[in-house]
C-alpha cells in the first residue's frame, strides 16, 4: 500500500517534468520562428512578384517572403520546393533599386523556377547570369538588366 503510492508520486511527478519540458520546447521553437522571420511581408513585394511573373512567364504563387537576420555574408535563401525566402534585413535596407530586384529575383530563381545551381559565367566585368554566386554591383544590374531577364526566363522551368 505504501510502496504503491509512492510510486504514483514517482509517476505523476515524471508526467508534470515531461509537459513541463514539451512546454519549453514549445516556447523557445516560438522564439526562435519569430525571431527568424516573424510574419510573412509577401504583400509588400506585389509589384515586384508581378512584374517578376511578366518578365519571365511563370506564376510566383504560394510564395512566402520574410525579413531576417542571416548569419555571415548571406542575403537571401530560398530553398527548392519551399517557396519561403528569407532576405537579410540590413542588406535590403542599404542596398539599390537594381540590387534589391536582382536578390528577389536570383531567390525566385532557385525555389520558383527550381534552378539549383550557381552560374559563373562572367560578361564584361559582370557576371553573365542574375544566378551567379554572390551580388554583383548596382551598375551591372542596371547596365545589363534586360540581358538578365533574357537569361533567367531561359533557364527557368
Ligand atoms: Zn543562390
Amino acid at each position: 500500500m505504501v510502496r504503491k503510492e509512492v510510486n504514483n508520486g514517482v509517476q505523476v511527478k515524471i508526467t508534470i517534468q515531461v509537459l513541463r519540458g514539451t512546454l519549453w520546447a514549445i516556447i523557445l521553437m516560438m522564439l526562435y520562428l519569430y525571431g527568424c522571420s516573424g510574419t510573412p511581408v509577401t504583400k509588400t513585394f506585389d509589384p515586384m512578384l508581378q512584374e517578376f511573373e511578366k518578365d519571365i512567364g511563370v506564376s510566383t504563387k504560394g510564395t512566402k517572403i520574410y525579413f531576417a537576420d542571416l548569419s555571415g555574408q548571406k542575403v537571401g535563401t530560398c530553398y527548392v520546393g519551399t517557396r519561403v525566402i528569407h532576405l537579410d534585413r540590413d542588406y535590403w535596407k542599404y542596398a539599390g533599386e537594381w540590387s534589391r530586384k536582382a536578390l528577389l529575383y536570383h531567390e525566385l530563381g532557385h525555389c520558383v523556377c527550381n534552378i539549383l545551381i550557381h552560374s559563373k559565367e562572367r560578361q564584361l566585368g559582370c557576371d553573365f547570369s542574375l544566378m551567379g554566386k554572390a551580388m554583383e554591383t548596382e551598375r551591372c544590374y542596371r547596365d545589363y538588366w534586360d540581358r538578365y531577364v533574357r537569361d533567367l526566363k531561359a533557364r527557368c522551368q
